[in-house]
This record gives C-alpha cells, sequence and structure tokens, in this order.
C-alpha cells in the first residue's frame, strides 16, 4: 500500500514524524510520496526524505504559493537530477475557487512545471479546483509530449475525467470518496480504469471516516482503500495491488 500524497512536513506530522512512520508500517504502508508546496516545504522535503527508506518526494509549488513563490524549469530539473529520492513534480495546477495567487501566476508556474516533467519524463502532480477548462486546455497543449500526469484528490466532474483519461492520466482518491455526501465522486470511480487509480490521503487533511474532522495522517489510508475496494466490489487486498502496481509504473518506470 502506498500514501501517493502526503504532506509531512506540515504539522501535527512534523513533530511527529517517527511515530507517523511507526503507525504507517502498523498498517502496510511500503512507500510514502511527500508532496513539496513551496521552497520553504520544499527545503524540509529534502530533510525528511533521509529520515526512512519508505520516503520519496517531490518538487513544486501549490497553486496558491505561486505568487509569493516563482519557480522555474530549470530549478526543478536540476533538483530532480540532483536528489534520486525527488521523482516527482507538484503540486502545481490551477486553483481558481480561492484564488490566493491570482490566475496569471499560476498559469505561469504550471507551465514551467510542465516543461520539467517533459524534459526530465517526471510525473506531474496536479491539483485543479474550479478550473476544470483551463486545466484540460493547458495540458491538450502539450499532448505531443505523452506527459505523466497525476490528477491528485481528484474530485472533478466525470466529464473531465473522461477527458483527462483521453491524455492518459491517472487518478488518486482521497478520504473525500468515504464521505458521505460524496455519490458523484462515487460514480467517477466506479467508472475510472482500474489501472488508472492510487489512493492518498492529503494528510494532515481531508480525514477519511470514520476520522473525518481529526488531522489526517498516512496510515488512515486504509479506511480510503476499504471503500475503494467496495465500490469497485474488489478484495482490499486487491485494491492495494493494483493501486500500489500503479503507482510504481507511473513513477518508476
Ligand atoms: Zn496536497
Amino acid at each position: 500500500m502506498i500514501d501517493s500524497h502526503c504532506h509531512l512536513d506540515h504539522e501535527p506530522l512534523l513533530s511527529n514524524l517517527v511515530n507517523v512512520i511507526k503507525r504507517s508500517k502498523e498498517v502496510g504502508i511500503e512507500k510514502l510520496l511527500t508532496i513539496s508546496t513551496s521552497f520553504q516545504s520544499f527545503d524540509r522535503i529534502k530533510q525528511i526524505i533521509q529520515k526512512d527508506e519508505m520516503i520519496y518526494g517531490t518538487i513544486g509549488i501549490h497553486p496558491h504559493e505561486t505568487t509569493k513563490n516563482k519557480i522555474t524549469s530549470d530549478i526543478i530539473v536540476q533538483n530532480l537530477i540532483e536528489n534520486r529520492k525527488i521523482i516527482g513534480i507538484g503540486e502545481t495546477g490551477l486553483d481558481f475557487y480561492y484564488n490566493n495567487s491570482n490566475k496569471d501566476d499560476q498559469i505561469t508556474s504550471f507551465k514551467e512545471h510542465i516543461e520539467a516533467s517533459i524534459e526530465t519524463d517526471s510525473p506531474l502532480i496536479i491539483h485543479s479546483r474550479e478550473a476544470e477548462d483551463e486545466t484540460f486546455n493547458l495540458l491538450r497543449n502539450y499532448r505531443d509530449h505523452n506527459l505523466k500526469i497525476l490528477m491528485h484528490c481528484f474530485t472533478g466532474s466525470k466529464d473531465f475525467a473522461k477527458k483527462l483519461l483521453s491524455l492518459n492520466a491517472y487518478f488518486s482518491a482521497s478520504g473525500i470518496i468515504t464521505f458521505k455526501n460524496s455519490q458523484d465522486l462515487q460514480e467517477t470511480f466506479k467508472f475510472l480504469p482500474l489501472d488508472k487509480i492510487l489512493i492518498e490521503t492529503d494528510s494532515p487533511f481531508l480525514a477519511p471516516v470514520p476520522n473525518r474532522g481529526k488531522k489526517n495522517e498516512p496510515s488512515f489510508i486504509s479506511f480510503t482503500a476499504q471503500k475503494l475496494a467496495d465500490l469497485r466490489n474488489i478484495s482490499k487486498s486487491d485494491l492495494i495491488n493494483l493501486t500500489t502496481n500503479n503507482f510504481n509504473k507511473l513513477f518508476f518506470n
């Protein structure tokens, strides 16, 4: 089992790292991918990935942080080359719901991440909120490059999912699929091909039922795996094998 998206550099995970890692192993997690959100976050991640063999990291700037953190494809490429355990690019993308950074900064930053992904053939971890058309149109412009796309914490429409499938994207399910009011999303995750699905916690955010409202941590991914297995009518161990293989194919091929 792999948590494809967590933020170990955020509190309370950072201060409790030893126990967080221990509990992850106890539920059977074999890899954790801790996701960069800003330059400061990336500095912490470079330390965190040295704490345990199971932890890998990414380099990138969250759309919310793009006005304060200007990144270039060169910086991303350099850090990917220098660090064996930095294996992905992001999280990047577009968030026109919160608009914590202005649209132009978000789009410029997204393009820099995409350029770096093309140069290194590393997967892009994409956040998209209230920006389905803009996200798809931007990605489609690069379709000749066969981008490696991972839609993180996917909550988009089925229509958006279909378009992204035409770009060969992968989709990660978070604890949101365990929420009572997420029927549409559950339908989408029933529809997606089994070889395109990953699982994640997005911890410390979005704890799954029955821990909804608490601070999330990687070990809670077990609940999301069980829910997805139920939705797909397969055993939990099959679901875990499938999503683990999908992760390894995307990040280690
Ligand atoms: Zn995230």
